[in-house]
């Protein structure tokens, strides 16, 4: 009963400290009327009562057996109606009073938790965040039971207990000699051998030096040791970047969540939606045409004659055996495919393609290139290497060469788009998207001369997922040509859509995608460092996930601007009231 006495008032205490305080301090509780401790209080009032009650109806009960007036009062009786008014005024306060109190303060007391409040907002989001399929899908379900809520406490709560770095004295010298210009800022790392230490000193100093604040830039929670040597030079922070998740995605039969980091409001919502169509329709296929990195030197001769005799040989079917074996002397991984070569006059440029496992490969084709120009050197002693990377490979640039010979993992994904689900999910009809499709992606794009841009928005879907799962953002380049096809088909009432990407550049080992969070992301699509099955399998496989993911990016999109939402649904996810609040002062 005390439990639950005190209880009641508990919540009013914790938040409101100075006002629970004088409530409970003016609360002169009934128990308070014995000096004696709660449950003997009890004890001793309950006895009182029921003595007193037992008392007075014997007596009246033996007066009216003898016809004695009710009103002759004998003195043990006048106690005993004392007793009773004294043990009933107890009672009732004890009880009664907590009783009407509850019945009273209780709404009061809601009002005041903001943590209820919080409670109800976490069920609600909670309610959102359970559904098993992505937020537009999920219009149409049923929600599945609540999980707890747990695991987003400890989370937080790691979070806040985060180390911050201090700087020492002896910090505060070494800042003091790289402001002054006598330690590199580059050799920290090897100096301090701690490669966070290293980052702080040199983040201070950066300040220092240009008088800016990098404040908003964090340093804290990074592991600076994981991108020594091979991801980034000179650290002095990190950028956050929000990781959504689109999906599932279903292709071949599998689904996939698939993590897109961006900061582009839209982008993900609408590429779920995609994945939704998607869905509904059964399912994307995804074939992989090709896979083969490539490289390209270029080598100069005296004569274009001379530059000739090498095309002639290199393309000779009885080299090529000798060939391979020396190029793939450098690695397990790397197998040489096949040498395509270019001539311009003296010059000659050889494009190396070669399979690289599970690598995005440009180290691996880049080590075997060298073995073979080593090996050439031999027959052909007038040749001049002028640069392992001649251009004709072509990486990070926009290349016809890679749109018609394909780099990486050259893949088609297709879908039949119900009907149904094109005016239901989609929002838009079969034969406006095959009409927008034909006006935008094929002739529009050929009026402005597109180089492997015949699509909405491949780019967008590429370099989302391409930073969340640690592959080169910069490839994005040519890993987003892509030819979006969409066509009637089953008698015009569904779509047939498909996207040919030729040079999709994605590894799953090497690179960016050992680090913590981008390994995260390749684990949650089950594609996380080099294949146990067969060597390639998980980047052919996170090849193929691009390409979907870029079909229902491609799906959503034109959906949207051939119903006219573009702009409409831009407002609502893209420009918050906080932005356009700052934007205005
Ligand atoms: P890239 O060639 O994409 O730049 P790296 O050279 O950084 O990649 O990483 C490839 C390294 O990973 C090579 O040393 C290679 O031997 C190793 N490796 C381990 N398993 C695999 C695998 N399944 N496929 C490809 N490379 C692998």
């Amino acid at each position: 009963m005390e439990a639950g006495r005190r209880s009641s008032t508990k919540p009013v205490q914790s938040l409101k400290p100075t006002k629970t305080v004088s409530v409970d301090e003016d609360l002169t509780k009934a128990s308070d009327a014995l000096p004696l401790p709660l449950h003997l209080s009890n004890a001793f009032f309950f006895t009182l009562f029921f003595s007193a009650v037992y008392f007075l109806l014997s007596h009246w009960r033996e007066k009216i057996r003898t016809s004695t007036p009710l009103s002759v009062v004998t003195f043990s009786e006048i106690i005993a109606i004392l007793a009773f008014v004294a043990s009933f005024i107890y009672l009732l306060g004890f009880f009664g009073i907590d009783f009407v109190q509850s019945l009273i303060l209780r709404p009061q007391t809601e009002v005041w938790n903001s943590e209820d409040d919080d409670e109800v907002a976490d069920v609600l989001l909670r309610k959102e965040d359970a559904r098993k399929v992505p937020c537009g899908q999920a219009l149409d379900c049923s929600l599945p039971p609540l999980p707890p809520p747990a695991p987003i406490v400890t989370v937080q709560k790691v979070l806040d207990e985060k180390p911050v770095t201090v700087l020492t004295e002896e910090d505060e010298e070494i800042i003091k000699s790289v402001v002054a210009g006598t330690t590199p800022s580059y050799s920290l790392e090897s100096k301090l051998g701690d490669c966070k230490r290293a980052a702080a000193i040199r983040r201070e100093a950066l300040q220092r030096l240009t008088g800016k604040s990098l404040e908003g830039l964090p340093l804290d929670g990074f592991d600076y040791e994981s991108i020594l040597g091979q991801c980034c030079e000179m650290p002095v922070g990190y950028v956050q970047i929000p990781v959504g998740i689109a999906g599932p995605l279903l292709i071949n039969g599998r689904e996939y969540s698939v993590p897109m980091a961006t900061t582009e409001g839209c982008l993900v919502a609408s590429t779920n939606r995609g994945c939704k169509a998607i869905h509904l329709s059964g399912g994307a296929t995804s074939t992989l045409l090709r896979d083969g990195m490539t490289r390209a030197p270029v080598v100069r001769f005296g004569t274009a004659k001379r530059a000739a005799d090498l095309k002639l040989y290199l393309e000779d079917p009885d080299n090529f055996d000798t060939l391979a074996v020396v190029f793939n002397r450098s690695s397990r991984f790397g197998r040489l495919q096949g040498i395509k070569c270019a001539i311009a006059g003296k010059n000659l440029y050889l494009r190396f393609t070669c399979t690289t496992g599970d690598a995005m490969g440009m180290n691996m084709v880049s080590k075997g290139v060298q073995n073979v120009l080593d090996f050439l050197q031999t027959d052909f002693p007038d040749m001049d290497v002028m640069g392992i990377s001649g251009n004709f490979c072509s990486d990070k640039k926009p290349a016809a060469v890679n749109w018609i010979e394909g780099r990486g993992k050259s893949v088609v994904c297709e879908a039949i788009i119900k009907g149904d689900v094109v005016r239901k999910v989609l929002k838009t009809t079969v034969e406006s998207l095959v009409e927008l499709n034909m006006l935008k992606n094929l002739t529009g794009s050929a009026m402005a001369g597109a180089l492997g841009g015949f699509n909405a928005h491949a780019s967008n879907i590429v370099t989302a997922v391409y930073i969340a799962t640690g592959q080169d953002p910069a490839q994005n380049v040519e890993s987003s040509h892509c030819i979006t096809m969409m066509e009637a088909v089953n008698d015009g009432k569904d779509l047939h859509i498909s996207v040919t990407m030729p040079s999709i550049e994605v590894g799953t080992v090497g690179g960016g995608t050992q680090l913590a969070s981008q390994s995260a992301c390749l684990n949650l699509l089950g594609v996380k460092g080099a294949s146990k099955e067969s060597a390639g399998a998980n980047s052919r496989m996170l090849a193929a996930v691009v390409a979907g993911a870029v079909l229902a990016g491609e799906l959503s999109l034109m959906s949207a601007l051939a119903a006219g939402q573009l702009v409409k649904s831009h407002m609502k996810y893209n420009r918050s009231n906080k932005d356009v609040s700052k934007a205005s002062s």
